[in-house]
């Protein structure tokens, strides 16, 4: 992995004290590097792991041109050939789905087919039953000649995947549909990534854990809980490292053993500027540590870098050292931050190629007070306006310690960084909640 040092040297405007999301997040992209380890697993237990090869379609799918309704296949020569405006054929069997196909009608025969049936040798065009009367006795159809064009109700081999085609591509998060895909290959068992291990500890004297007294000047400590529902939805092992008290030896116990034990470790509070506790001295002496704090609302103070334990040597780096990220202390600031930096980071480190989440263009149903030189993400409700239209307001207080907004919220409006104040109805960008993990 190329340190972070290096990577910092090469940019010009780099100023860590007033750092932009965007140029944090490429230093991040340039400095994580995916893990190593792979696995193969049966492709139910596959999913939502990270592919760790291109998976090429071994065979047609379909295998055969079929038929896509219940109905009559013939040849299309017989729409064509139609003296008057009806067709009439004659049927010399039927076909149905698993079966091998031996018919081979005439220009003037047709054979009853089922959904998924291969196509009889010849045919290619089916006419869906309703459009088919039953003449003398069941032996011949008779259809108007408009009510199907040639090709038409046919699924032809190949069409969905063909042979050699590639199906999914490496660092793709298996999703339902790709388990679908898979077994339509017959692909039983497939290659991915190994799990990510990610500790995550909170700091700060004033925290308390569920079940002890809240002692005055204390707040219960929130941001475990957010950081364990944010990780599980990104399918990562966790490790719970609990409360670690503002104590030297404390933290610096704790750093080694996420360290030791874990690929990434988070941690919240403690790395605001002029903090009087000692989170921020431990993380620099264990590793190669930045303090930013980010041209951002909410969320300003983060530390990034990779720490060891000191016994790592190179070649076994995965084991010895983990990715650090230092996130705020103020409820709001730690999912922000989450969202926006550490999700990503994560992805890259479990070798996950995801595209970029998009941003829609909707009106906003208020002013809102901006200034630029920095990105904000205000907590937003997107829902319908009387008129129709897509809108969206901000939840009530936005202070960076309102974790109320964040469960109220469906979205993020994300002002960019130039981005001045904002008018009642101008439109502005939001970000769903929904497919953000
Ligand atoms: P800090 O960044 O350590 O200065 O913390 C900023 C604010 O976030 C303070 O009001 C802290 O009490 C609060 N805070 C820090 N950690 C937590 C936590 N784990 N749960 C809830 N609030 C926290
Ligand atoms: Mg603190």
């Amino acid at each position: 992995m190329p340190s972070l040092q290096s990577v910092i040297s090469c940019l010009s405007d780099y100023d860590p004290t007033a750092l932009p999301v965007d140029q944090a997040n490429r230093i991040i992209g340039e400095v994580v590097e995916p893990v190593r380890g792979i696995e193969q697993l049966p492709i139910r237990s596959a999913l939502d792991r990270v592919l760790a090869e291109d998976i090429v379609s071994t065979i047609d799918v379909p295998a055969h041109d079929n038929s896509a309704m219940d109905g009559y296949a013939f040849r299309s020569e017989a729409l064509a050939a139609a003296q008057t405006d009806t067709v009439e054929l004659e049927v010399i069997g039927s076909a149905f789905a698993g079966g091998a196909g031996a018919l081979a009608p005439t220009a003037v025969q047709a054979v009853r087919i089922m959904t998924g049936a291969v196509m009889p040798a010849g045919c290619d065009t089916v006419v869906p039953q309703e459009f088919v009367e039953t003449v003398a006795d069941g032996t011949h159809i008779r259809f108007a000649a408009d009510c199907v064009r040639a090709g038409d109700n046919r699924r032809l081999r190949g069409e969905d995947l063909a042979r050699g085609q590639a199906a999914l591509p490496a660092g793709r998060i298996v999703s339902p549909a790709d388990l679908g895909l898979l077994a339509s290959l017959g692909i039983a068992e497939i290659r991915v990534r190994r799990r990510l291990r990610v500790a995550f500890f909170s700091t700060g004297d004033e925290l308390r854990s569920i079940g002890e007294p809240l002692d005055a000047g204390c707040v219960y400590d929130s941001n475990r809980y957010t950081l364990h529902g944010m990780l599980r939805r990104m399918n990562v092992e966790l490790l719970d490292m609990g409360v670690v008290r503002d104590d030297p030896e404390a933290l610096e116990a704790a750093f080694r053993m996420a360290c030791e034990s874990a690929d990434a470790v988070i941690t919240s509070g403690g790395v605001s500027v002029g903090e009087a506790d000692y989170t921020k001295q431990i993380m620099a002496r264990l590793g190669d540590v930045t303090f930013w704090k980010i041209a951002m609302r909410p969320g300003r103070p983060m530390a990034f870098g990779r720490i060891g334990s000191g016994e790592g040597q190179e070649d076994r780096q995965d084991r010895d050292s983990a990715l650090l990220f230092g996130l705020p202390g103020n409820p709001v600031a730690v999912m922000v931050t989450f969202y926006h930096f550490v999700r990503a980071a994560l992805h890259r480190l479990m070798g996950a190629n995801v595209p970029p989440l998009p941003l829609l263009q909707v009106r906003s149903a208020q002013a809102i007070r901006k200034k630029p030189g920095r990105t904000e993400y205000q907590r937003g409700i997107l829902g319908r306006a009387a008129d129709g239209q897509w809108e969206v307001r901000i939840t009530g207080q936005q202070g960076s310690g309102v974790l109320r907004s964040m469960s109220e919220a469906n979205c993020f409006i994300v002002l960019g960084h130039e981005q001045d104040s904002v008018k009642a109805g101008d439109p502005v960008e939001v970000m769903l909640f929904d497919g953000l993990v």
